[in-house]
């Protein structure tokens, strides 16, 4: 598997980052990164003819506070709804339809010490994975009323202790359809582990691309591996191929 991607004519790796490249944290800008992983990236989008990407549903410069790579490494923000280096804008609607969200799941919020909502630029997400830790049941109450609010011509989603409503059709699958576009990829690898990342992995063509889920639950990943350390191994195996198969 590894070596069928390895020499590909070209390579675009693509990883979400919290729970990928990172372990998970109630401290969201203090989240441990896997330093073997991010030597693996910054490695790859050294060679010829390779790619290399970090595509989160933090917002970009959330994302940036914490990912240490930059350009040639691509990084996408807000679930592939912004690019570093590209523009991006939102319209008087998608404004207010923010607006009216946020000040709902604030409501909500206002009833729950440890719940809080995250503004990013084309989303607002209530989070209690803190107050989960601490009463699972009052989180999954607090997750229930935040899925009440109505979305309108908009869009929600749920992941691990968060519901989140996006002002944007832009998904990671729709990141990565984009952007392997724009680089001319001849294969994809995506490595996620939660639910969003399940857009990514529907839009690859595997097994000439790759998808890797990240520990347990359904996906379309024909790979999957068990936490952030097994993600270095992956990436430092796929990177020691592709450079022997580019020496050749
Ligand atoms: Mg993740």
């Amino acid at each position: 598997m590894i070596d069928k991607l390895a020499s590909t004519p070209r390579l675009f790796v693509v990883s979400d980052f919290d729970g990928t490249l990172a372990e998970h944290s109630t401290d969201i800008y203090g989240v441990p990164v896997n330093q073997d992983s991010i030597a693996a990236l910054s490695a790859f989008a050294k060679l010829p003819d390779t790619f290399a990407a970090a595509l989160s549903g933090r917002h970009l410069e959330g994302l940036k506070r914490v990912f240490p790579l930059r350009a040639p490494v691509m990084l996408g923000g807000s679930h592939g709804a912004e690019t570093e280096g590209e523009d991006s804008a939102l319209t008087e609607d998608m404004k207010a339809f923010l607006d009216r969200v946020d000040d709902e799941l604030n409501t909500i919020a206002a009833d729950y010490e440890e719940a809080f909502v995250e503004q990013k630029p084309f989303h607002r997400g209530l989070h209690v994975k803190a107050l989960s830790e601490r009463d699972p049941q009052a989180a999954e109450e607090a997750l229930a009323r935040g899925l009440e609010v109505d979305p309108g011509d908009y869009f929600v989603s749920t992941g691990k202790n968060l519901v989140e409503f996006s002002a944007t059709t832009a998904n990671k699958g729709t990141w990565i359809e984009t952007h392997r576009t724009t680089v001319d990829a001849t294969a994809v690898v995506f490595l996620g582990d939660d639910v969003t990342d399940e857009d990514g992995f529907a839009v690859l063509n595997q097994p000439t691309d790759l998808g890797v889920k990240v520990g347990d639950g359904d996906t379309a990943a024909h790979l999957r591996v068990r936490d952030i350390d097994e993600v270095a191994t992956f990436l430092q195996a796929l990177l020691k191929a592709r450079q022997e198969f580019l020496a050749n």
